[in-house]
């Protein structure tokens, strides 16, 4: 099955209100000529309307880097899927592992954040991926499994047209190590097949799965030409303007 190729820049806690700007016009002149992909940038939570301003028009997608289950109330912090749409956001990403690791975020969060997010019109970017720890002791396939599994709980099949899966390895993230692409395409198909038992086969075949982890305009190509590899979430390259285009541009 075709599925469109999504490039995704998560651009974490960084950047001024001035480079985010900057950075977002860089993105709408790199993707301008690739019409045959997706590209959707996630500025921090303050610099969101700047930069759907500075895509307008362009096909750029931007997107949160986390969401609130509750579309509104007593939640100190949290920002909702209306308030997104309203902003002109079109996906969030949920259960990135920073949000697991550093804020304690657990699969049972993240399905509702997820499920929050596709409530409305806002897509959801579902991080998942297992630490080096558990890859060692064998049981990254069942580590995938549970937060796949506990993470899509309640989702209809028909609202996985609004939802992207991203594996993104822990041991990878940030580190300069990549998973190798036979690594990468091994959990990809095994998170393809386990949709296919979750949902059904031709739900599971548009699904689109990005993979993240220290990807590079040096790595992005053979990435990208693994079968079931359909796009990417990229940290440190997507500050830079000139690495992130080379990744948008992946041959
Ligand atoms: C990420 O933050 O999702 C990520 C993959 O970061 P990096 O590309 O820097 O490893």
């Amino acid at each position: 099955m075709q599925r469109r190729p999504l490039i995704a820049g998560n651009w974490k806690m960084y950047l001024t209100r001035a480079e985010a700007v900057t950075l977002a016009r860089a993105v709408v002149e790199s993707s301008s000529s690739c019409t045959d992909r997706d590209v959707m940038i996630a500025p921090s939570f303050p610099f969101l309307a700047a930069v759907c301003a500075a895509v307008e028009g362009s096909g750029v997608l931007v997107g949160a880097q986390n969401i609130a289950w509750e579309k509104e109330g007593a939640f100190t912090g949290e920002v909702s899927a209306p308030m997104l749409e309203d902003l002109g956001v079109q996906m969030a990403i949920v259960g990135h592992s920073e949000r697991r690791h550093i804020f304690g975020e657990d699969n049972a969060m993240i399905n509702r954040r997820l499920r929050g997010a596709i409530s409305g019109a806002v897509q959801a970017v579902l991080c998942i991926g297992e630490t080096l720890a558990e890859r060692e002791a064998g049981k990254m396939l069942t580590v995938l499994d549970a937060q796949v599994r506990q993470a899509l709980a309640g989702v209809t099949g028909e609202q996985m047209r609004k939802v992207v899966i991203a594996y993104e390895p822990v041991w990878a993230i940030g580190t300069g190590k990549t998973a190798t692409p036979e690594q990468a395409q091994e959990a990809h198909a095994h998170i393809r097949h386990l949709l296919e038992e979750i949902f059904e086969k031709n739900i599971a075949g548009a699904v689109r799965i990005l993979y993240g982890g220290s990807v590079k305009p040096d790595n992005i190509d053979v990435l990208m030409a693994q079968a079931d590899i359909d796009g990417a979430l990229v940290g440190g390259a997507a500050l830079k303007a000139e690495s992130f285009n080379r990744i948008i541009q992946f041959q």
